[in-house]
């Protein structure tokens, strides 16, 4: 259960998707809605901002974080840890406040067990060759790299698409209505969870 009247919102989504704008709009558009800040063994990287993108831990703060309980799911992606605080979502789940995750499906399908009540959608391309293309268009990879995180993308997909983790899909063909989407779905399950009828 996630307790309290709060709603627990899990996006996911392969990496040159566009998850991160989506969230980010969702936070901006739903009333109340925060995004949790992860911890990460990952080297930080200039676009990163400290406490707004993640916390930079390294790997024994992590595995202390994991001895002590203290994450409410871990995973390890490219090689890299990160994790999600549990504290800070159970007291803004506590206090009636719509928490997103944007963490992968290895992170989703343990929230999903820990709490049945998490409403997860996953962000799909319209097509593999069009996720190729914008990695591609980032510019911030090489080949190889871009190469391996295409092979892990359609890894994340096939599992997402196998896993009764998500609740909703959305095909982000136009990013506008991708966000639309992405809202409306966010603004129903919180209906469905204030009691359906509630007004
Ligand atoms: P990046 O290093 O590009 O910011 O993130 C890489 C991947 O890690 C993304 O798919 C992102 O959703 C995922 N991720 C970020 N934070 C967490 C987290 O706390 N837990 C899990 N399971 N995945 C995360």
């Amino acid at each position: 259960m996630t307790g309290g009247a709060g709603l627990l919102l899990i996006i996911s989504g392969p990496s040159g998707v566009g998850k991160t704008t989506i969230t980010h709009e969702v936070q901006k558009r739903v009333e109340g809605a925060e995004l949790s800040v992860s911890v990460t063994t990952r080297p930080q990287t200039a676009a990163d901002r400290v406490g707004v993108h993640y916390n930079f831990i390294d790997e024994a703060e992590f595995l202390g974080m994991i001895d002590r309980d203290e994450l409410l799911e871990h995973a390890e992606v490219f090689g890299n840890r990160y994790g999600t605080p549990r504290k800070w979502v159970e007291e803004r789940l506590a206090s009636g406040g719509v928490v997103i995750l944007e963490i992968d499906v290895q992170g989703a399908v343990q929230v999903k067990r820990a709490m049945p009540g998490a409403f997860g959608v996953f962000i799909l391309p319209p097509s593999e060759e069009s996720l190729l293309q914008r990695l591609r268009d980032r510019k911030r990879e090489d080949e190889a790299t871009i190469q391996r995180r295409f092979r892990e993308a359609k890894r994340e997909i096939a599992a997402a698409q196998a896993g009764g983790v998500y609740d909703e899909f959305v095909v982000n063909r136009d990013l506008g209505e991708a966000i639309e989407r992405t809202v409306e779905l966010v603004e129903q399950a919180r209906l469905a969870r204030a009691g359906g009828s509630a007004g």
